[in-house]
């Protein structure tokens, strides 16, 4: 990491980024993995683009408005957004997890390719899954759900942009246990026809 430690959150600096890159090989499969998840994807509007921007000034626009987020409920059960990258950021930088500056350097590709998964238990994902990750997949042990920025109803998503794939997966949590979850009731089909085998 090249810029100084005192801007870096006590998460930020136990993170080791350097030798987790992925290569732009190990990547391409991501957006595979991505499109076949079966909810929707969301990217920002206008409105959240120019607030993602006030968060974030040095962050190229055209870059993140390409991101996209897969929330596993779709639209928030309360109020009725499409959760997006903006979310993300916002619950972040409002929690204190990250700093701006950091957020801005993983968003600009500065650290390269990341596939990071969060996560609260060791079930949370298949063996099958995590096969299909890069080696060099970061694991983040408990990591909250995504709340959404309106109401503040926090839901498992997936998000994906050039260089970058970040996972928060919550099976665990009541909220995600709605019949609306397809893909994560899959998910954990299959977990189970794993375990049995
Ligand atoms: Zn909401």
């Amino acid at each position: 990491m090249t810029h100084t430690d005192n801007f870096l959150t006590p998460i930020e600096k136990k993170l080791d980024l350097e030798g987790k890159r992925v290569s732009d090989t190990d990547f391409m499969p991501m957006r595979k993995i991505f499109d076949s998840l079966p909810s929707k994807a969301f990217k920002m509007g206008e409105d959240d683009l120019a607030e993602i921007k006030k968060l974030l000034p040095n962050i190229d626009g055209s870059r993140i408005a390409e991101s996209e987020v897969k929330p596993a409920n779709g639209l928030c059960g309360k109020c009725g957004r499409a959760m997006n990258l903006l979310d993300i950021v916002h619950s972040a930088l409002k929690a204190g997890t990250h700093s701006s500056g950091f957020v801005e350097r993983i968003l600009s590709g500065g650290e390269g390719n990341l596939v990071i998964v969060g996560y609260q238990s060791p079930d949370d994902l298949s063996d099958k899954i995590r096969r299909k990750l890069p080696a060099n997949t970061i694991f983040v042990k408990d990591t909250a759900p995504i709340p959404c920025k309106n109401c503040g109803v926090g839901q498992e998503v997936v998000l994906y942009m050039d260089g970058l794939m970040h996972f928060w997966v919550q099976p665990t949590k009541p909220v995600l246990r709605n019949s609306g979850l397809k893909w994560l009731s899959g998910l954990r089909k299959m977990m189970r026809r794993l375990r049995r085998r």
